[in-house]
Order: C-alpha cells, then sequence, then structure tokens
C-alpha cells in the first residue's frame, strides 16, 4: 500500500485480493440482472445465493434469513424502522447513548413521529448494564438495538445477557454488529438476536454492500419500495459484485477469525505497551479486555486538544489513524457525545486517537509506528509553544 501504514481498519479496510478475485467476473463478463430468465440473469442469480448462504454461514443462520442492502447503515435503517412500521409505527424502542449514527439518528426521526425512545446510559468502559434493559422495558417495547461492539472504542456489549432478557420479555433484539462481524464469533443458533446488521467493508470486502439477519418468523416493513427483490424487503436491481464479495469476504472471515483474532490481539498489545512505555500521559478508552481484537482507542493526558495536530503529523509520516470516528470526523472539534456518555469531560472527548489494525497489518508497522509517535507528539506541542511564543509578541 505505497509504503504507507495503514491503521483504521474500523473506518474501512483494504479490500483482500481473494475478494477481488472473487468479484472480477461479475465487474466484466457476468453482468445478468439476476431477476432475468435468461442465461446471464441465471448466472447473477446463482451466485447472490451463494453469497447469501456464505454470509449466513458467518453467522449461523440460514440462508433465507439474509437480506441484502446497500450498506450498514441501510440495514440499521431497515430493522430498527421495518419492525416499528410492521407495528403500526407505534410503541417503544430501546437503545444505548453511544449507537452508530444509524441507530440513532433512526430512532430520533422515529421519536418525530411520536414512538418513544429510551436511550439507555452506559458505564465508563461503554458498557450497557443488562439491567437497565430490564428496567427500561415498557408493555409497548417493541425493540431493544444495542450494538455488537464499538466503532468508537471497540467494547463489546454482554449480547447473550440481553437477549436473554428481550427473549424472555418476548421483544425483539436488533444488534449492529458492523464492527464486530468476522472479529469476533457471532452464532444466531447460540445468541438470541433477531436482528443483525452487517457491512461488508468492515471485513476487506467491498464498499457499498450490507445485510441484515432476519430471524425467520421475524416481520418487517420494507423501507425501499419498487420491484420486490430481496423478498420485498429490498427493492432494486442487485449489487450482483457486491454481494459476491460481500460472500467471499465471509467465507475467508469464518475460516481466519479464529487465528486473525489471536494475531491481531497480539499486535493490538505490543502497541499498548509500546505506547505506555514511551508516553505515560497515554491512556485507553474503552474496556480493557472486552474489546475488538484489533481496537485501541487512546487518549493522552492534558494533550487532549493536540490530537488533531498529532493525526496530522503521524499522516505526514505515512501512518493513518484517526481522531474518533469516521462519522464523527464531519463534526471535527466537537466532544465525541458517546465519550460523553462514558462520562468523560468535554476535553477528554475530544481527544480520543483511534488505531485499528487489520489482516494486512505487521509487526514492523506497529514498531514504525511507536518509533514515530513520541516525536509526533513533542511536535505537536512545540508546534503549540512556538504559536504561543509568537501571540505573546503580536
Ligand atoms: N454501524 C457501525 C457500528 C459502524 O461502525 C458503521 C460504519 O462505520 C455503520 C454502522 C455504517 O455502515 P456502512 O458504512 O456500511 O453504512
Amino acid at each position: 500500500m505505497s509504503g504507507r501504514i495503514y491503521f483504521d481498519h474500523s473506518a474501512t479496510t483494504p479490500l483482500d485480493p481473494r475478494v477481488r478475485q472473487a468479484m472480477a467476473p461479475f465487474l466484466d463478463g457476468i453482468f445478468g440482472n439476476p431477476s432475468s430468465q435468461h442465461r446471464e440473469g441465471r448466472q447473477a442469480r446463482e451466485a447472490i445465493e451463494k453469497a447469501r448462504a456464505q454470509v449466513g454461514a458467518l453467522i449461523g443462520a440460514s440462508p433465507t434469513e439474509i437480506v441484502f442492502t446497500a450498506s450498514g447503515t441501510e440495514a440499521d435503517n431497515l430493522a430498527i424502522l421495518g419492525v416499528v412500521r410492521a407495528r403500526g409505527g407505534q410503541g417503544h424502542v430501546i437503545t444505548s447513548a453511544i449507537e452508530h449514527p444509524a441507530v440513532l439518528e433512526t430512532c430520533r426521526h422515529l421519536e418525530g413521529q411520536g414512538v418513544a425512545v429510551t436511550y439507555l446510559p452506559v458505564d465508563q468502559y461503554g458498557l450497557v448494564n443488562p439491567e437497565n434493559v430490564r428496567a427500561a422495558i415498557r408493555p409497548d417495547t417493541c425493540l431493544v438495538s444495542i450494538m455488537a461492539a464499538s466503532n468508537l472504542v471497540g467494547t463489546i456489549q454482554p449480547l447473550a445477557e440481553i437477549a436473554r432478557i428481550t427473549r424472555e420479555h418476548g421483544i425483539l433484539f436488533h444488534t449492529d454488529a458492523v464492527q464486530a462481524l468476522g472479529k469476533i464469533p457471532l452464532d444466531v443458533r447460540k445468541l438470541p438476536v433477531d436482528l443483525i446488521s452487517m457491512s461488508a467493508h468492515k471485513l476487506h470486502g467491498p464498499k457499498g454492500i450490507g445485510a441484515l439477519y432476519i430471524r425467520r418468523g421475524v416481520e418487517l416493513s420494507p423501507v425501499v419500495f419498487g420491484g420486490g427483490q430481496e423478498r420485498g424487503l429490498r427493492s432494486a436491481t442487485e449489487n450482483v459484485a457486491g454481494i459476491v464479495g460481500f460472500g467471499a469476504a465471509a467465507i475467508i472471515a469464518q475460516e481466519e477469525l479464529p487465528i486473525e483474532a489471536l494475531l491481531l490481539r497480539a499486535l493490538r498489545e505490543r502497541v499498548l505497551e509500546g505506547v505506555r512505555a514511551a508516553l505515560p500521559q497515554a491512556y485507553l478508552f474503552g474496556h480493557p479486555e472486552t474489546r475488538l481484537p484489533g481496537h485501541l482507542s487512546l487518549g493522552f493526558a492534558g494533550e487532549e486538544s493536540r490530537v488533531g495536530k498529532l493525526l496530522e503529523e503521524l499522516d505526514n509520516a505515512g501512518i493513518s489513524v484517526s481522531a474518533g470516528s469516521a462519522c464523527s470526523a464531519h463534526h471535527a472539534g466537537n466532544p465525541s457525545q458517546a465519550l460523553l456518555a462514558m462520562g468523560y469531560n468535554e476535553e477528554s472527548a475530544r481527544g480520543l486517537l483511534r488505531v485499528t489494525l487489520g489482516r494486512f497489518n505487521t509487526r514492523e508497522e506497529v514498531d514504525r509506528f511507536l518509533q514515530v509517535l513520541p516525536g509526533a507528539v513533542d511536535a505537536g506541542n512545540a508546534e503549540d509553544l512556538l504559536q504561543a511564543a509568537g501571540s505573546l509578541q503580536e
């Protein structure tokens, strides 16, 4: 990758060459519309159904329980709007304060339509307390939506405990697993969740293709209307190459998850130890153990306001990390709402440096990052001092 070091895999991942290879015929020779009856159409249809089985297999679902969407965002919208609209557009939804905007904004939209929404608090690690889910349940609660793992701090939620509670109460449980898919095991045969949002580009698949797992028997209303593709739940001519790519990414993830998780965890710990040794002011956001294998969110005490500069210095040195999540980059400079919800003050909530590792990262890259980081922090500080000196002279 042109000598650069890419440590922003929570934002997106590079396409795995094996995924590209699987997609190639569908960008060229096999171009049929999967709804067509002729050979080109049948070839495309077969490829989609194979990919549906592959994506289903990654979470232990049957192919008929997978609906392809254009993104993780759309899967979240379909899950939440679909459940509420199938129940007459009324009721009560429970979610958490630290969900991705794809969930939070959908819930806010529903609030505007008169649907009640409870935003559960989280602890300092970003964990939802399952007992708070139980306490929030009302007679009209129709859906609980809690993410599997946080895009911002990497914390993994206690899905099994929450699912047990929703099952007891006969309430549907949706989880946004966009960050967790392919990184931690998720198996719907063991985990009684009803709806799971997924996105291919977070697991070395292509962008612009997602899926929603819908447990058999769960009724949803569509959000996109048209020709009735995807069992009428997501009309539009299918993104065949994208779907094939998602399928390929899913089988690779399924086969490689156990070893990849170990490797990523080891790399992550190497980063963390190195950062702590070089910069005693560094601290970790999110849960120290119950977190995604390749995910680190760092703060630097007393230097929070300089994270933007630090990012720039690292970028200039050929290293890509992020300050906060890619979605919050649209609101740069604002404190992260998720970190505020975790109890951090405004200063800390502006100062998160996210380092997220992926399949093709190496120890050498980690060591290079550790070499560059202290200098990048110092450079930011020096620039601040120069600016302060400059303003004294003015
Ligand atoms: N949910 C979570 C937790 C995410 O991290 C993201 C992407 O950053 C999304 C949903 C949206 O997925 P997509 O980019 O496929 O729309």
